[in-house]
């Protein structure tokens, strides 16, 4: 029996969008699907949490390909239909109405899906912020919102509170970091957030632990903090991160562990690749598996496994690159700056609103930060990129 041909995409937004594109770009010409959970046409995530929640921009803005150019890809597009099932054998996806389609290889983009509080579901008032409704669903509360409280100190946390703050909202944003994205930034730059989310009058209760909910009649009415102290609210966002979206790979016999796990090639095995933020894979130059849940891994790594699916054979071993905007400012990261790293300030200062940061572990460069100094922080990425190219020992 001769292999099924064809690409099907399980995920259509930015991975599975780009990977289409690129297989297309490279020349592949045979039949290529796009299976998508959504209704919505193909769109972008990052305005979510800053032009779209502040109204700034409309939803249709947030589109990946206009129709025109989706229809350019000459892809069988299909939304609105979940993947519920994969069978690696045959390379067979299952999906929520019924559908059975077979390809000859199959690209896992399905993303993250949003942790949740015990008990958010019953109450109204309570939001998370994942997709383009979600989006459209907390600016109408906030917009008649009286207290606002953000649970989770991350980075998608404090985006909503920034964007929230400039809306005029009454907000306090509550963690159990010392200080807002210390995990990811440290406690120097961390501390910094922190400083200007205060100077902007966001209350901050870090440090602290949610322990749950308070409700009335079905509707919030605050958080309750591990100290035992109750904040009242009418609007709270949940941001405590999100899992991978991976629940209808469970029967498959793929490796799952927080995420689909590939190797240097982002392919989880015979015919099956993965790309974006579901997506664990070996980063050679690293030497360490990863997830990077960010808009510009979503292109590059689907552009790494159009190669791989169409025989290029290359390791996939990016230096990892994202972007947060929270008020007027703009934080540029190249590498991996982690709280464990020493970050020292080599460029600018603070106390202006620009500065540079480079993070570094047993002398060795591993990230570079920029804070409203994009080609400075561009100018100092060489060095990362240097010390990611030498071999891992
Ligand atoms: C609010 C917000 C703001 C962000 N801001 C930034 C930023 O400033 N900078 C930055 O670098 N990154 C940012 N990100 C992260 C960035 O958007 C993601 O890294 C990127 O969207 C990942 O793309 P993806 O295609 O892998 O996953 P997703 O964009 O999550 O797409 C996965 C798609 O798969 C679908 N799907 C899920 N399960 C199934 C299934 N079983 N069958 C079929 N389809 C399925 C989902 O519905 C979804 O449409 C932000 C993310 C959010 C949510």
């Amino acid at each position: 029996m001769s292999a099924p041909a064809g690409v099907l995409v399980v995920g259509a937004s930015a991975a599975g969008i780009a990977t289409a594109d690129a297989l297309r770009r490279k020349g592949y010409r045979d039949s290529l699907t796009l299976l998508g959970a959504e209704s919505h046409l193909p769109y972008d995530r990052p305005p979510l949490s800053k032009q779209v929640l502040s109204g700034t921009w409309e939803a249709e803005r947030v589109r990946l390909r206009s129709p025109e150019k989706l229809a350019e890809l000459d892809a069988d597009i299909i939304l609105g239909d979940p993947a519920v099932g994969l069978d690696p054998a045959t390379r067979t996806v299952r999906t929520a109405s019924g559908r059975v389609l077979t390809a000859g290889t199959i690209v896992v983009a399905t993303g993250l899906r949003p942790r949740t509080l015990p008990g958010q579901d019953g109450l109204t008032g309570v939001h998370v912020l994942r997709t383009v409704d979600d989006s459209l669903a907390l600016r109408s509360a906030l917009l008649s919102a009286t207290q606002v409280v953000v649970v989770g100190d991350g980075v998608l946390g404090t985006e909503i509170a920034a964007t929230a703050r400039g809306m005029g909202a009454d907000v306090t944003l509550v963690g159990p970091q010392p200080v807002p994205m210390a995990s990811q930034f440290g406690t120097l730059v961390g501390g910094l957030l922190g400083e200007l989310h205060a100077e902007r009058g966001v209350r901050l209760r870090l440090g602290t632990a949610v322990e749950g909910l308070t409700g009335r009649d079905g509707r919030v009415t605050g958080v309750r903090l591990d100290t035992g102290d109750e904040l009242p609210a009418d609007v709270v966002v949940v941001a405590l991160g999100a899992a991978p979206a991976t629940e209808w790979l469970a029967e498959s016999g793929l490796r799952l562990d927080n995420g689909l796990v590939c190797d240097s090639r982002c392919r989880a095995a015979e015919g099956i690749y993965s790309a974006g933020d579901v997506a664990r894979w070996q980063h050679d130059a690293l030497g360490v598996s990863l997830r990077l849940e960010n808009r510009t891994n979503a292109t590059m790594q689907a552009n790494a496994v159009a190669a791989n699916i169409l025989g290029e054979d290359q390791a996939y071993s990016p230096v990892p690159h994202f972007w947060t905007d929270q008020y007027d400012t703009k934080i540029q990261v190249h590498g991996l700056p982690t709280a464990a790293a020493e970050a020292t300030i080599v460029d600018g200062d603070p106390a202006d609103g620009r500065f540079v940061a480079m993070y570094r572990r047993g002398g060795a460069a591993v990230g570079v930060l920029g804070w409203n100094m994009p080609k400075q922080t561009r100018l100092r990425r060489g060095e990362v990129v240097e010390a990611l190219s030498a071999p891992a020992t």
